[in-house]
C-alpha cells in the first residue's frame, strides 16, 4: 500500500527525520486559515494523489499569492491527475498538501527499496535528484549509486560515509546525512515498508538538508501487523478491481490486455499469461484463484474480471490437485448463466475429476471451448478473442 506525500512527511517527522511542514486541506473553505497559519507570501500547493510525476503534471505548483493559491486549490481539488505513472484516467485529488516554499540549492535522489536480487535493502541514491531522475536513470545510469545493507549488521557508519563522499557532500551536510541515512534505515524497518523515495532531498540555502517529497509504499503482506498503517489507507487511490479482488481474498493484478485469464496458483497463472503473450495475445489480468476454489469463489472471480469492460475472453486454466474439477465446471456454468455470458471462454481442466468436469460442460448450454491442451487453449483463446473482437467492428461499421 502507498502513503500519500502529507502521510509520508508524517512519519519521518515521527522519526525525526528533516522534512518540510505544512497543511491538509480537504475543502476549499479552509484556504484562508490554512494560509494564514503557514504565514508567509509564498506557498507551494501540492496535489496528493498516488503517483509520482507530479510536478510536470501540474500537480505542484508555487503560488505567489492568495488569488493565486485559491485558482490552483479549485482547479486540482475533486480532478483527476494524470500522470505519465497513472491510467489515462488518472488519480483523484481528494486532498492537497499546502507547504510553505523552501529555497532550493541542490536536489538529492535518495531511496531505500527491497532489493531482489541481492535479497537486501538497498540505499540507492544520485547526486542529480530532481523531476529528471527517470531521465539520469536512463542516460548516465552510472551517477546512481546502489549501496546493499546486511541485514546482520544493519547500516553502517562507513557505508554512509561513503555514500556522502559519492555524493560530494561537505562535512556539515555528511553530517546531516549520516544522521538521516540511519533514521530513515530505522523507520523502514520498523514499519515493514517496501520503499521509501525522496526525490528530492534537498540542500537548502540555509545549509540544511530537507526531505521534500515523498513516496512511501508499506508491505501489503505486513498490514496485519501494522495496525497504523491500515487507518491511513486511502482505498480511494487505490484500482477498484484490485481492491474488491483483495477483499474477497483474490490474488489479482490489472493488466493493459483484454483476454482475462482465471488460473489456480500463481505459478500456473503466470506461465499462463506467458503463454497467451507468447502467442500474440495480451493477458488482461493475472487471477490467482488460490487452492481452496469453490464454485462461490468462481463466480466472485468471474464478476471481478468481467467488471473489466475491456475483457473480451476468458481463458479459464485449472489444474486439480486438492481442488476437483467437476466443482469449477459448476462454478463455470453458474456464471456464465448468471451473467448471461456472450464473450468467448475458453476453459482447460486437467487433473483431479477433470473428465467429469468436462462432461458437464459439454451437457450444459453454454458456450465454452474446452482444450484439454494449455497451449491450444492459448491459441484458441486468441484465435476467437480476435474473431470476436472482428465481428464487433463489422458490426459498428455496419
Ligand atoms: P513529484 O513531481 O510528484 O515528484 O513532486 P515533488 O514533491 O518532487 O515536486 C516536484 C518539484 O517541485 C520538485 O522536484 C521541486 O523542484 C519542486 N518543489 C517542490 N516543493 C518545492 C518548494 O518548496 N520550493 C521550491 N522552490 N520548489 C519546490
Ligand atoms: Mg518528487
Amino acid at each position: 500500500m502507498n502513503l500519500h506525500e502529507y502521510q509520508a512527511k508524517n512519519l519521518y517527522r515521527k522519526y525525526d527525520i528533516p522534512t518540510t511542514k505544512g497543511k491538509l486541506l480537504t475543502h476549499p473553505s479552509q484556504l484562508d486559515d490554512i494560509l494564514r497559519t503557514i504565514g508567509k507570501d509564498k506557498w507551494v500547493i501540492k496535489a496528493q494523489v498516488h503517483s509520482g510525476g507530479r510536478g510536470k503534471a501540474g500537480g505542484v505548483k508555487l503560488v505567489e499569492s492568495k488569488s493565486e493559491a485559491n485558482e490552483e486549490v479549485r482547479r486540482l481539488l475533486g480532478s483527476r491527475l494524470v500522470t505519465n505513472q497513472t491510467s489515462a484516467k488518472g488519480q483523484p485529488i481528494n486532498s492537497i498538501f499546502i507547504e510553505e516554499p523552501c529555497d532550493i540549492l541542490d536536489e538529492i535522489y535518495l531511496a531505500f527499496a527491497v532489493d531482489r536480487t541481492t535479497q537486501r535493502i538497498m540505499i540507492i541514491t544520485s547526486s542529480e535528484g530532481g523531476m529528471e531522475i527517470e531521465e539520469v536513470a536512463e542516460k548516465s545510469p552510472e551517477k546512481i549509486l546502489r549501496n546493499p545493507i546486511n541485514p546482520v549488521v544493519g547500516i553502517m557508519p562507513a557505508q554512509c560515509r561513503q555514500i556522502c563522499d559519492d555524493l560530494g557532500l561537505d562535512k556539515t551536510l555528511s553530517a546531516q546525512m549520516i544522521d538521516l541515512l540511519q533514521k530513515t534505515y530505522k523507520m523502514f524497518v520498523e514499519n515493514d515498508l517496501s520503499l521509501v523515495e525522496v526525490n528530492p532531498l534537498v540542500i537548502t540555502k540555509q545549509g540544511y538538508l530537507m526531505c521534500l517529497d515523498g513516496k512511501v509504499q508499506v508491505d501489503n503482506s505486513s498490514l496485519y501487523r501494522q495496525a497504523k498503517m491500515n487507518e491511513i489507507r486511502d482505498e480511494s487511490q487505490e484500482d477498484e478491481r484490485e481492491l474488491k479482488a483483495e477483499k474477497l481474498d483474490l490474488n489479482y493484478v490489472s493488466l493493459d490486455g483484454n483476454i482475462a485469464c482465471m488460473v489456480n496458483g500463481a505459478g500456473l497463472a503466470m506461465a499462463t499469461m506467458d503463454l497467451i503473450q507468447t502467442y500474440g495475445g495480451e493477458p488482461a489480468n493475472f487471477l490467482d484463484v488460490g487452492g481452496s476454489v469453490n464454485e462461490k469463489r468462481v463466480i466472485e472471480a468471474f464478476e471481478i474480471i468481467l467488471s473489466d469492460t475491456k475483457v473480451n475472453g476468458i481463458l479459464v486454466n485449472i489444474f486439480g490437485g486438492i481442488v476437483r474439477c467437476d466443482i469449477i465446471a459448476g462454478g463455470i456454468i453458474s456464471a456464465a448463466q448468471k451473467m448471461n455470458l456472450h464473450i468467448p471462454i475458453v476453459v482447460r481442466l486437467e487433473g483431479t475429476n477433470a473428465k467429469e468436469g468436462l462432461e458437464l460442460i459439454r451437457n450444459s448450454s453454454v458456450s465454452v471451448y474446452e482444450e484439454a491442451n494449455l497451449d491450444k487453449a492459448a491459441k484458441k483463446i486468441i484465435e476467437l478473442t480476435n474473431l470476436d473482437s472482428k465481428k464487433n467492428t463489422e458490426k459498428e461499421e455496419n
